[in-house]
């Protein structure tokens, strides 16, 4: 009978110790679009096993996240591996018995006194195997339990496996010690995640290179059950603009800080998926299903990729440029207090100029309320103050025979410039004083813009305020 190939299944499998973090959403990413482009299947596993460090909160904020970001897992229920004890327990039980793995009675002091005493004679402290010699000792006493890494594999071996983007990576055997597999109270992940990859039939591991060093531990765990291996595939580090790692502690690494600022979803993945992959024709804006048709994980870089939050603002500030003018309000309210029509078309004025939505409560907050400005900001370069009033009356004249309802943007800058036209004025001279006028601000957007934003009666209120300053300066 012939078989099918076989279908393609890969994992995320965070460790709920912390919020998702901008790594482990990479990761979910790079799987997603793998198992998607190959009609495969893509699961998320919970690990766990850490009791003290794993928490609730920390797991609900990396379904939340994820889901957020679009990358729905296969499985309906999901995998927690403090739940799979009985699992683990039976392969270390089969382990001990073949006399793969043995348990370990070696105090805490012993292995410090040994480990210190290499390091004095300039080795590479690693466990001295003592407990491997010795068995019939009361089971009771034992403190871990530890691969038999000298019987899985000779001495002179080295351990290769073809890494899907870096090629083969080969480990010495002898730099690896009898390693810990379980502790009295659980299994440890490197065993975890072997029984777990083999039992849900993972066909690629697709994952940080952080975990390169536990990949050859891993093998010798499938080897020593007797496993099929699976594909192994190591994503580069994400890095500071400085090359220092971005762990924790440096730099923002969480996904919910950059949501609650108003980074939209396909922003993010869109920057995930560069951070590390590079199309060959330098395309820089994907959506997810184009991801799906372009990606390709044999061609992810092998050196760290750097985290560049100006590409991030340029690319969120693209994506928010696309947004229908409905999301755009609504997501701009939830940025911006009360949700006056006044807010809601002053927010709109930034819809163009925003790196993410947060910057929307100061920026509109500073055109609603108009600061207490100086009136020498009113003057344009070298206008002498008298034509300043004249031209701020001029546009008060201009402004008030505008109907409500075309009090618009286009309307408004239409009959101002046909009127400074007809005038003989200059434009710097007019909008200079009218934009600093309706802004209180040496920047800002335009001044037909904020006009229409702040509708007719406050746009010559506010007018009238500056006449009044800028005649004090006479
Ligand atoms: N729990 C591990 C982590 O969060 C999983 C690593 C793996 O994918 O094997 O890094």
């Amino acid at each position: 009978m012939s078989t099918g190939p076989t279908k393609i299944r890969v994992r995320v499998a965070p460790s709920p110790t912390g919020y998702l973090h901008i790594g482990t959403a990479r990761t979910a990413l790079f799987n997603y679009l793998f198992s998607r482009q190959h009609n495969g299947q893509f699961l998320l596993r919970i690990d766990d096993t850490d009791k003290q460090r794993s928490k609730k909160e920390f797991e609900k904020d990396i379904l939340d996240n994820l889901r957020w970001l679009g990358l729905n897992w296969d499985n309906k229920s999901l995998i927690h591996q403090s739940q799979r004890q009985k699992i683990y327990q039976k392969y270390l039980d089969e382990l001990i018995k073949n006399k793969k793995a043995y348990y370990c009675y070696c105090s805490k002091d012993r292995l410090k006194k040994s480990y210190q005493e290499q390091i004095k004679n300039k080795r590479v402290p690693r466990y001295d195997g003592y407990c491997r010699q010795i068995r019939n000792r009361p089971q009771a006493d034992w403190q871990t339990i530890r691969l038999n890494v000298d019987y899985l594999a000779s001495d002179q071996e080295t351990i290769h496996f073809k890494d899907e983007i870096r090629g083969d990576i080969a480990t010495n055997h002898k730099t690896l010690d009898d390693f810990v597999i379980a502790n009295s109270k659980t299994a440890l992940y490197n065993f975890t995640s072997v029984i777990d990859d083999h039992k849900l039939g993972i066909t690629h591991i697709i994952r940080g290179e952080d975990h390169i060093a536990n990949t050859p531990k891993q093998i010798l765990i499938f080897r020593a059950l007797g496993f099929d291996l699976p594909k192994f595939a190591h994503l580069p580090l994400i890095l500071n603009p400085d090359r220092t790692k971005m762990s924790k502690r440096v730099g923002n690494t969480r996904v919910a800080d950059y949501r609650a600022k108003g980074y939209l979803a396909p922003a993010l993945i869109n920057f995930l998926t560069l951070l590390g992959w590079h199309p060959k024709d330098n395309q820089e804006i994907f959506s997810l299903t184009d991801l799906i048709k372009k990606f390709n994980l044999k061609e992810v870089q092998k050196s760290g990729a750097i985290f560049d939050i100006k590409k991030l603002n340029w690319l969120n500030n693209y994506y928010i440029k696309q947004l229908p003018e409905k999301d755009y309000g609504e997501l701009s309210r939830t940025f911006v207090d009360g949700d006056k029509t006044i807010n809601r078309k002053v927010a709109w004025l930034f819809k163009d100029r925003l790196n993410c939505f947060a910057e929307l409560k100061e920026l509109t907050a500073r055109l609603i309320k108009l600061p207490d400005y100086r009136a020498e900001i009113l003057v344009w370069q070298k206008t002498p103050v008298g034509k300043i009033i004249h031209n701020l009356k001029f546009c008060q004249d201009v402004l008030q025979f505008i109907t409500i309802e075309k009090f618009k943007v286009e309307y408004i800058e239409t009959k101002l410039k046909q009127g400074i036209e007809a005038n003989n004025l200059t434009n710097g001279e007019v909008l200079w004083p009218l934009r600093v006028a309706l802004s209180g601000q040496e920047k800002s957007p335009s001044p037909f813009e904020i006009a229409a934003a702040l509708g007719p009666d406050e746009t010559n209120n506010r007018i009238k305020l500056a006449i009044k300053k800028i005649s004090n300066l006479k």
